[in-house]
Order: structure tokens, then sequence, then C-alpha cells
């Protein structure tokens, strides 16, 4: 059996430890493919392979799923990521491969925080002069340019890997990884004199502590809204529930579970 996670992620990473980590049963390991599309300069390698760069749209996916004779399909990108979400639906369909989407939940607001909803990057930036002048930007470089016209705010930019293309005019650059700690957000905040924070709606642990910091600091946050992603697939939150998917069709697809030719 082979298995394509599509990832980018902590949970995509989780879940090919967990299938290549020995089940404890009589099922074969499944030989355990991870996509990464390129974008990082020096990713966290999952276990198992590893492939890198795009397929070439919806098609170039199918084709590759045919050629390399995948049994099993995880869309584990980010819940940001939702060009691939459709070109995974698209060609887990065209080639009949079982599809599963690993989707951490997003976050929910709870009492005391301060949130301003956005569909986009770009309503982000609009809405920014409205509630501060120190911004702590988390929604990752290429999203940069959505920034660049905000010359009267100053920005501090945490992200993997050093941004390129149209930014903001005043802006320092903070090279980061997750996960952070809430004793790390809460200084990070204080000693920038942040005074609103921008996020997309990531979920996860990771890097949610910047929202528990935001919360005590009284500080507004702009969340931005999740694009939407395909329906009818079937979603699960984590990396334990999606490994449990691929086992059980694993035991379907092995040759001790199929019934013996007549
Ligand atoms: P996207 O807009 O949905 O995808 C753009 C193109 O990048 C896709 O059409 C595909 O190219 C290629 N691609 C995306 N994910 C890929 C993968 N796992 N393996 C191979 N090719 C992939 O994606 P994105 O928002 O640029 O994100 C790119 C990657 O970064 C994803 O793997 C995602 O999990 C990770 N990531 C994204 C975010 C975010 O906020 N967007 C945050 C953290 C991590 P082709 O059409 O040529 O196949």
């Amino acid at each position: 059996m082979h298995v394509l996670i599509l990832g980018g992620t902590t949970e995509a990473r989780g879940l090919a430890e967990l299938l290549c980590a020995p089940a404890g049963t009589s099922a074969a390991p499944p030989r355990v493919t991870s996509s990464l599309a390129g974008r990082v300069a020096a990713p966290r390698l999952p276990p198992g392979e590893v492939r890198v760069g795009g397929f070439g749209g919806a098609d170039g996916l199918a084709r590759w799923l045919r050629e390399h004779r995948v049994d099993l399909l995880v869309d584990a990108t980010h819940p940001f990521a939702g060009t691939m979400s459709f070109h995974a639906a698209g060609a887990a369909a065209a080639g009949g491969v079982p599809l599963l989407a690993l989707r951490r939940p997003g976050w929910t607001a709870v009492e005391g925080d301060d949130w301003h909803t956005a569909g986009s990057l770009e309503e982000a930036a609009g809405m920014l002069p409205a509630l501060g002048r120190r911004v702590f930007l988390t929604t990752g470089r290429t999203g940069l340019p959505a920034f660049a016209g905000l010359d009267a705010l100053w920005f501090l930019v945490r992200s993997v890997d050093p941004p390129e293309g149209p930014c903001p005019a005043r802006m320092e650059v903070l090279p980061a990884r997750g996960p952070f700690t809430l004793a790390g957000e809460r200084e990070l905040l204080r000693r920038h004199r942040v005074d609103v924070v921008v996020t997309k709606d990531s979920g996860g642990a990771a890097t949610a502590p910047k929202l528990t910091a935001a919360r005590e600091a009284g500080l507004p946050v702009v969340v931005v809204r999740r694009p939407p992603a395909p329906g009818g697939i079937p979603v699960v939150p984590d990396a334990g529930a999606a490994a449990r998917w691929v086992r059980e069709r694993l035991g379907a697809g092995s040759p001790q579970s199929r019934p013996a030719a007549p």
C-alpha cells in the first residue's frame, strides 16, 4: 500500500511518524511519501519518502497518483492552502483514490478576547489603521504585499524564512518557527510595544499562545477567516485519527484480509 501525504504542517509530519512507526499488528507497514511544496528553505523532514515541489495542477497530481500507484491520499496541508486542497479533491476523484482531509480545527474566541474577523489579508490590512499603530503580523511572509501600503504603521513580522517582494515600509523581521510559549509571546508583545495582532485562523496549539498573550494584554486581534475547502470529503482533526483511517484501509487491502480466490 502506498500512502501519499500532502504536507507542510506539523500534523502531516505527525501522521508520517505514526505510519512509519511499527504498527504492532500483522499488517505490513505502508509505503509513505510526504509531499512538500518547497516554500521553506530548510523544512523539518518527516520520516519515509519525501518529494518536493508542485505537481502541475490537479491533472499533474492525478498523473503522479497513477504513476506511483498511490492507494490512499491524505490532504494534510495547512488550512490556508486552499488551492492544493481542491487539487487533491479533483485528482482523487479522477483516479478513484480514497481521500482524507486532515485539518486542525480553527480557533474559537473566549471571554476577554477582542477579535476582529477579516475575510482576507487585504481586508485585515484595511482594518488595521483603526485598531493600532504597532502591529504584530503572523500571517506568513507570502502575504506581506497586502500590508505594503500601510506606511503610517510599524510591523513586527514573524516568519520562518526572510520576506521577499513588496513589504511594509516600517518593519522588523523576526525569523522564528513555532511552537511558541506563552511567556515568550507575552515578552514579545511587551518589548515591542505591540498594540494590535494579526493572525490567520490556523488553529492548533503551536501558535495559539499569542492569542492568550493578546487577551491578557487587552489587545485587539485581527483574525483572517479560512478559505473555502472542498466538501464531500471525510475530515479528521489530528494525526492519530488520520493514522486510524489509513490503518483501517491498510487492513482491508492487505493480502491476508482479501477473500481467497474461488
Ligand atoms: P496553495 O496556495 O494551496 O497551493 C499553491 C500550489 O503550491 C499548488 O497548486 C501546488 O502546486 C503547490 N503545493 C501546495 N502544497 C503542496 C504540497 N504539499 N506538495 C506539493 N505541492 C504543493 O498552498 P500555499 O498556501 O502556497 O502553501 C504551500 C505549502 O505550505 C502547503 O504545503 C501548506 O501545507 C504549507 N503551509 C501553508 C501555510 C499557509 O498559510 N498557506 C502555512 C503553513 C504551511 P501545483 O499546482 O504545481 O501542484
